[in-house]
């Protein structure tokens, strides 16, 4: 049945991942009325897909991007201060060795082989000395050390390398949940008045005079409705050209380039808690990251990806690029049956003609079609600037509606007011108070919930109390948690994209949770 909503809102979004989200959240709070739609799960597109660092992007310097690398590396403490529970500091162990090469095309290597032709595309150790030393000073770090010198051949990070890498530099980064730092920029959108609808899917949007009529249909129920605003924001990610041309049916010159990034993660490969940074022989970085208390990631790739509708997957080529690549640096040689997962994503990154994949800038672009009711879209971006991407969504916005001053610097996220150091206070506070706890389920939590994991567990006295163990610390109270106030809809929602415990979960018990999810809501349904 065909639906019409009776009010005209002052934005309308089309994607719920973090630019939709962050641009909600951001024009909630400044008092304009928002409705946003996900045509699936929160995220669940390129914002679940990233090697979830905010980092200011030491490679982009040798692609002189100083601008975006400068934005970021302020903007990583302004995020780690907001959400201290879903991002924490990291160190980033990098290992030199005489045989790095630059990628062949970037300014600096085209200024080294004018001036050091004989380095022949190698990359000086004085060159990634000086490019630390601009990481540490281009702008804002307060909370994070700077960078230092390793002797590989005394310390715990030179245990795990092969004996030719003797010496390191360690500079600062910081991780962050991808994923969960969207449901948490849409919930607290939500609570500053924003209409959030997931399982939404927009068909098209047309002009009506100086507004926006815009169709959407319910990807569950198939029910169809038509939506007014004002404006229309268009965050579709790796769809933002194809709404453009199949949605908005406008002509634009503007163009995206679809660039997949595969990481694969094994059981844990050392006993530190640190990252690296590996330089590769082509010119390429990869991350090797630990990930989930047992694991480590390692990512990424640089694939061209034609088409959005084809879901992206690490072929077979990328897992065994990233497994030699890793090779070149660990002792243990790692094989296809090493990996326990690999996930993929599309990085939507505004065509601006670059040669390759990997030079392709990572910087946003805002462009605003005014040839009518306003239409602005969001090119590019990564999630370390997203809170910014949405302050000047929010000054293009001003030049068409009225809006309040930025207020999002240094507001927390849901669960995230408390003291960046204050994880451990959190947990043992939850301990005491919930002595049934073991230390890896309380601190998953605060990890995950912050302040607010004393919501979900209320007044339980015993885990009994917290219903139904679906195994690996995921109880009933979490599931209901999520699916009330986090968007949660189906089992993979939950072990995915609210937490990672479909590293654990076996399929039976990921398919009894999605039984019960699927049951739950069908009760819900039929009690309205
Ligand atoms: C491999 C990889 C690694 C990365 N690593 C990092 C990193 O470490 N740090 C960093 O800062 N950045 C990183 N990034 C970049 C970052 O992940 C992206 O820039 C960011 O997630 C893009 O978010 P988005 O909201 O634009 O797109 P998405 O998250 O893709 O959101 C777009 C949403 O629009 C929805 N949509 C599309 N069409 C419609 C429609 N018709 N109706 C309703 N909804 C629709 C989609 O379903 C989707 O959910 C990485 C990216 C990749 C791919």
């Amino acid at each position: 049945m065909a639906q019409t909503d009776s009010t005209t809102t002052d934005l309308f979004i089309i994607g719920g991942g973090i630019n939709g989200c962050g641009i909600a959240r951001d024009a909630a709070g400044r008092g304009l009325s928002v409705s946003l739609a996900e045509m699936k799960d929160l995220a669940w597109a390129t914002s679940s897909s990233s090697t979830k660092l905010f980092h200011g992007g030491l490679r982009y310097l040798e692609y002189f991007e100083f601008r975006l690398v400068r934005e970021a590396l302020i903007e990583r403490e302004t995020l780690l201060r907001a959400m201290p529970h879903i991002s924490w500091p990291m160190r980033f162990v990098l290992p030199y060795h005489r045989d790095m090469r630059f990628e062949s095309n970037t300014p600096t290597s085209n200024l080294l082989s004018m001036v050091m032709p004989w380095m022949k595309g190698r990359r000086p150790a004085w060159l990634i000395r000086l490019g630390l030393f601009m990481y540490d000073h281009l702008g804002g770090r307060k909370i994070l050390p700077g960078t230092t010198s390793v002797d590989l051949k005394a310390g715990a990070e030179g245990a795990p390398l092969q004996e030719r890498f003797e010496k390191a530099y360690e500079y600062s980064d910081c991780w962050v949940e991808d994923s969960r730092l969207v449901v948490l920029n849409a919930r607290d959108a939500e609570a500053r008045g924003a209409k959030i609808m997931t399982r939404t899917e927009v068909l098209s949007a047309t002009r009506e005079g100086d507004r926006w009529r815009v169709e959407t249909r319910d990807t569950d129920s198939g029910e169809t409705r038509t939506h007014h605003a004002r404006m229309l924001i268009n965050a579709g990610g790796p769809w933002v050209g194809d709404i453009i041309q199949t949605k908005v049916r406008i002509n634009s010159r503007e163009g995206v380039r679809l660039v997949r990034g595969s990481h694969i993660v094994t059981k844990k490969l050392y006993d530190h808690d640190k990252c690296y940074f590996f330089q590769g022989t082509d010119g390429r970085i990869i991350f090797a990251i630990p990930y989930e208390t047992d694991f480590t990631l390692i990512g990424t790739t640089d694939a061209e990806h034609d088409d959005p509708s084809v879901s992206p997957e690490c072929t077979p080529e990328e897992r065994d690029y990233l497994l030699n690549f890793a090779n070149q640096y660990f002792k243990q040689q790692l094989g296809a049956e090493d990996v326990v997962w690999t996930y993929s994503g599309v990085r939507p990154l505004y065509d601006d003609g670059a040669s390759s994949a990997t030079a392709a800038t990572r910087d946003y672009t805002l462009k605003v079609d005014s040839t009518g009711a306003p239409l602005l879209n969001i090119f590019g971006g990564k999630i370390t600037t997203y809170r910014r991407l949405a302050e000047s969504a929010l000054e293009k916005i001003g030049e068409h509606l009225t809006v309040a001053e930025p207020w999002t610097a240094g507001v927390p996220l849901p669960g995230g007011d408390f003291p960046v150091d204050g994880v451990a206070t959190l947990v043992a506070g939850l301990r005491r108070d919930y002595p049934f706890l073991t230390e890896g389920h309380a601190l998953r939590l605060v990890r995950a919930y912050g302040t607010e994991s004393r919501q979900i567990l209320g007044q339980a006295g015993g885990l009994a109390e917290l219903g139904r163990d679906f195994g690996a610390t995921l109880t009933e109270a979490e599931v209901i948690w999520l699916m009330d106030r986090e968007y949660a809809r189906t089992a993979e929602d939950v072990v995915w994209r609210r937490n990672k415990l479909g590293l654990r979960l076996s399929q039976d018990q990921i398919a009894e949770l999605d039984d019960w999810m699927a049951a739950r809501r069908k009760a819900a349904t039929a009690a309205e």
